[in-house]
This record gives structure tokens, sequence and C-alpha cells, in this order.
């Protein structure tokens, strides 16, 4: 039985040959570096968990550690030390708006998938999710975005929030609202030396602007509530029994359709792009895979300590 999760299905919802690179032949390039952002975010994940248990102190330094793992060459040294420093200054404006709040547990589920029509299981696939931080009858997330107004935008229309509700239901776990932490991403750089500065701006002065920056507007840092309404389960069954039929289709023709809407989407190139350029063309993508593709765990995201 294989598992279901809501970054599997969106997947395939943005691109059915992704998809099938991703979670079916299950190849990820074997040099993947992430953007920015998603290096950025994954990096304040890390270091709020830290923060929470040991103080922010061990926090910035297993920031340090953890970009200080993949050294930098040239104009990525500034570059990295302006992420390092504005994931710090994120973390300690996140923990002195947050202080107050809850202890956080750590949940994760495996459900049957359900044609809610029927009410019968999918043989073929289970649905599957965890969730850092539950308290009581809510799920707290924590996110760094660039635009906050449509990060919620998408959490109120997506189905994301109601399949963890229904999975953490089944585990008789009632939840009935997910509070989100935002923290917007400082847009403001790191200062090189120039005609009117004689000298760079440190990462440690960089940092503290940061904070500076992310005081000056409430609205930096913010905390949305979105309510489980009655019928969002539902809606969310349907959403994941329909992407679990389609996924069948396509794996019986061994059909996975490309969309090119989707090979640059949040101004990355898909790491797939060699392969489905080769296939494209009508050439066999297998001698590239060999050569720079390995097989992954699908959901490292249900694995993750
Ligand atoms: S390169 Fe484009 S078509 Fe190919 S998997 Fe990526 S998003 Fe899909």
């Amino acid at each position: 039985m294989q598992r279901l999760t809501n970054s599997s299905i969106t997947c395939f919802a943005v691109c059915q040959r992704k998809y099938g690179w991703r979670y079916e032949r299950h190849i990820q390039p074997v040099t993947y570096e992430e953007g920015d952002a998603l290096r950025n975010g994954i990096s304040f994940h890390h270091g709020i968990e830290i923060a929470q248990n040991e103080g922010i102190e061990f926090a910035a330094a297993a920031v340090r550690q953890s970009w200080a793992e993949k050294p930098a060459l040239g104009d990525d040294i500034r570059r990295n030390e302006q992420e390092v420093a504005k994931v710090c200054a994120m973390i300690r404006a996140a923990v002195a708006r947050w202080s107050d709040k809850l202890k956080l547990t750590e949940c994760s589920f495996e459900i049957p998938l359900v044609n809610p029509e029927t009410g019968g299981k999918s043989r073929s696939f289970m649905y599957a999710g965890k969730w850092d931080g539950v308290a009581g009858s809510r799920l707290v997330d924590w996110k760094t975005t660039a635009d906050p107004d449509k990060f919620i935008l998408e959490k109120r229309l997506g189905y994301q929030f109601a399949g963890y509700a229904a999975g953490l239901g089944a585990q008789g776990l009632p939840i009935h609202l997910a509070e989100y932490r935002l923290v917007t991403r400082p847009t403001i750089r790191l200062k090189d030396a120039n005609r009117s500065r004689k000298v760079n701006q440190t990462p440690d002065e960089y940092e503290a602007e940061c904070l500076a920056w992310l005081d000056a507007d409430p609205g930096r840092l913010r905390e949305e509530i979105v309510y489980l309404h009655p019928g969002a389960i539902n809606g969310w069954r349907w959403w994941a029994w329909e992407a679990s039929k389609a996924i069948l289709e396509a794996r019986r023709y061994n059909r996975w359709t490309r969309n090119i809407h989707a090979c640059n989407a949040w101004r990355r190139e898909c790491e797939y792009l060699p392969l489905c350029l080769a296939e494209a063309q009508g050439e066999d993508p297998e001698q590239l895979i060999a050569e720079r593709y390995e097989v992954t765990e699908p959901h490292p995201e249900l694995s993750k300590e």
C-alpha cells in the first residue's frame, strides 16, 4: 500500500510528470540545491525547534552550523552570511513575539483513503501526514514568507488543514483550528562597501538591521487563525479520492503528462527539466538518470527526526 500526502497530491496536481519522477520512480538529482527561500525556511524551522527546547543562542549556533556544512565560494560566501543572519533575526523576532505560547507536540497519522460516496477504502493508497506543532485542539505552524496575505489565502483555499484534521481526528485528536505564525522574510540586503560606505556591513550589524526591520511594522510578524468549517473534511476527502483515481489511471497507462507552466515555478528551474527535455525530443533519459539522479525516500517529511 502506497502513501499519499498533501505534498505528493499537490505535486501531482501541479505536474503529473514531476509526480511520476519523484513519487513513482523515487528519483532526485544527486546534487540538489534548494533555493534560498526554501533553505531559509527549513533552517528557520529547525532553529525554532531548538530555540523552544534549548534557547535562542543554541538555535543561532545550529543555524550557522547547518549553513557551514555546505561551504560557499566567491559571491556565495556573502550571500550565505546574509541568509544566516536573516534566519537568526527571524528566529529571535519569532521567539520574542510568541514566547508566552503553548508547549507543542509532534503528531503523525496514516489513515485509509476512503471513497466519499460509497465509504469503500482504497486498496492502493493510504493518506499520511506529520505536523510539528499540535497544542490541544489546534495545529500550530511557523512559516517564513515573502507575502503573508498570499500564504493565508492559499491555506484557506487548500486542503492540507482539513486532511490533517481528518487524520488526527481519526486518532482521537479532534482539531478545530490552525494557527499560522507568519514571519515575513526581510527584503533588505547585506551591504557591501561602496562610495558612501567604507567597509562591508558585518553579519551581526545586518542581523540587528533585520530585527529592526521586522519590528518596524506589526504586520511583518502576524498570527492568523483558520477555523475548520463543517464541510472542510468532506471537501478534502473528494480532493484526495479524485487525485488517487487520477494517479491510478496515469499509472495504468504509464502516462504522466507534462505541465510546461510548472517548469519554472517560484523562479526556480524544475529539477527534472533535463529528463523532460530528453523525453520531449524523443531521447531515452535513462543515461541521464544513471549519471545525475539517485533513488531517494519519496516522503522524507514523514520520517525526519
Ligand atoms: S520539467 Fe516541467 S514538465 Fe518536467 S517534471 Fe518539471 S515541471 Fe513537469
